[in-house]
């Protein structure tokens, strides 16, 4: 057995929004249909609307860009509007393009119809970008062969396609880029009932017996992040085999996830050392966030993507032009006595 329960096996990260190799059994437990797909009502509603208009015009989806922070599902919902239109998809992603010739063969071996989806596209050569404008607007693009006076160019008719980009950065796509999106849906956190469904769902296709309030516990654990429910699932289904009678009741999942150090609502170590450190060295804030994150050695886009959503979220964190701010209810969930600031500072 590879998984470490013992007290100190926290200090990994299991919480973090960003795909590791554990998850690489993702695929099983993805939603194929909208009606699988949980949660995200009012990306699913618009969706709905737009698929099924596409549909009745025999036409391509218009190009969609989906954004949020990393594990809310984008890659799921490119692969089941693929799926409700009835379509291939091909997946590439913003950093795997190197060079313009990448993106050109993608482009010309896509058929009618087809989606192309690119992840992190906010991560794609500014140059490159401008092969897809009028791929996106015309369905055409041009490319220019040979140098100087006897260079030529060769118009390509590209097929109708849908371009799915997914960003957890909207704010670095160029306007020019983003404006070539028709529909720009943007994805939430999860409530804890939705995870709790998702949680079932997927103990479900894993075959776990998990009870209503296992299930829960995991849930409120799971920083509003499918992603996240799903590996902490598994890992409590681990526990659950090993010291206890594989059953996942709520009194198995507190254990496994407080072993974890993954506390009652989600936070793990990182969340507490970032907001200690606001408390502890800046009197609660405001600290600006390059400086918060050389204070405890983590990159800013690591506390911005996938620390920060869920603290602020969770009322914790509260962000101001002069930096970030932590609030009286993270005192009180660290056990930390607020003084306020005024105080503090006499
Ligand atoms: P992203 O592309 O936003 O990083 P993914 O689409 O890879 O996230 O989703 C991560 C995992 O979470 C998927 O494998 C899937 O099992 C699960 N998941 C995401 N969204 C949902 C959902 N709405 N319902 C059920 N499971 C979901």
């Amino acid at each position: 057995m590879s998984i470490n329960f013992s007290e100190d096996a926290g200090s990994e990260i299991i919480t973090t929004a960003a795909s590791l190799p554990e998850d690489s059994s993702e695929g099983s437990l993805r939603p194929r249909s909208i009606t699988e797909y949980i949660g995200q009502e009012k990306a699913k509603g618009n969706l709905e609307i737009f698929i099924n208009a596409a549909k009745m015009r025999g036409e391509a989806l218009d190009h969609v860009l989906l954004h949020g922070p990393p594990g809310l599902g984008k890659t799921t919902l490119a692969a089941v509007i693929a799926n409700e239109m009835g379509v291939n998809m091909r997946i590439t992603s913003g950093p795997a393009i190197e060079k313009p010739g990448d993106l050109v063969a993608m482009l010309t071996n896509l058929n009618e119809g087809d989606i192309l989806f690119v992840d992190e596209i906010h991560r794609l050569n500014r140059a490159y970008e401008e092969i897809l404008y009028p791929a996106m607007e015309d369905y055409a693009i041009d490319i220019i062969l040979g140098k100087g006076p006897s260079a030529n160019s060769l118009h390509l008719d590209l097929p109708q396609f849908t371009l799915i980009g997914a960003t957890t950065r909207s704010g670095q796509l160029t306007a020019p880029l983003r404006d070539r999106f028709g529909v720009s849906l943007r994805l939430e956190l999860y409530t804890v009932e939705e995870l709790k469904r998702i949680v079932e769902r997927s103990a479900g296709i894993l075959n776990v017996e998990i009870d209503p309030q296992g299930a829960y516990e995991i849930a409120s654990r799971s920083r509003g992040t499918p992603r996240i429910a799903n590996r902490l699932l598994r890992r409590v289904r681990d526990y659950a085999q090993v010291k206890a009678d594989g059953t996942i009741t709520r009194k198995v999942a507190d254990e496994a996830l407080s072993r974890l150090e993954v506390d009652k609502l989600g936070l793990d170590a990182l969340d507490r050392r970032m907001l200690r450190a606001i408390i502890e060295l800046y009197n609660g804030g405001p600290v600006g966030l390059e400086t918060l994150a050389a204070t405890i050695n983590e990159e800013a886009v690591t506390l911005e993507d996938m620390y920060e959503p869920y603290l602020l979220q969770m009322g914790f964190l509260t962000r101001t032009p002069r930096g970030r701010c932590v609030t009286h209810k993270a005192y009180d969930h660290l056990g930390i006595a607020y003084m306020g600031q005024q105080s503090m500072e006499l």
